[in-house]
């Protein structure tokens, strides 16, 4: 079992912040910004090359949700996909980047 999938299924204890029938919120244990928050679908997919269109939608829908419950939502914040090796992707299970708090930079390096 991969590591975000022992996370979801409880085998390694983390601070869920925010759970529903498709996703948990985390923080990254490695934040790159005062929020650093990650969604991770409960479903094993290696990256967004693998996902529905059903759940992509799902996900998608639940943002707003998500950085208004943070606060978030008035100042800003970065939703980042990491795919492959190119991409920068180290943990293979999709998993949504949730940053803010800082100005981030742009364009990534
Ligand atoms: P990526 O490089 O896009 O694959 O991102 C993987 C992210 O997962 C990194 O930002 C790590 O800091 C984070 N990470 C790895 N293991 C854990 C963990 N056990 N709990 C929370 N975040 C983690
Ligand atoms: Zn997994």
């Amino acid at each position: 079992m991969c590591v975000f999938c022992k996370i979801v299924a409880g085998e390694i204890p983390s601070n869920v912040l925010y759970e529903d029938e498709n996703i948990i919120v985390i923080p990254d244990i490695n934040p790159e910004a005062p929020v650093h928050l990650l969604l991770i679908p409960k479903l094993h997919l290696d990256n967004i090359m693998e996902i529905s269109p059903e759940l992509a939608g799902n996900i998608f829908s639940k943002i707003r949700e998500i950085a208004k419950k943070f606060n978030i939502e008035e100042n800003g914040f970065r939703i980042v996909i990491n795919t492959g090796k190119d991409g920068g992707q180290t943990v293979e299970h999709l998993h949504i980047h949730l940053l803010a708090g800082r100005e981030l930079l742009w364009p990534a390096g």
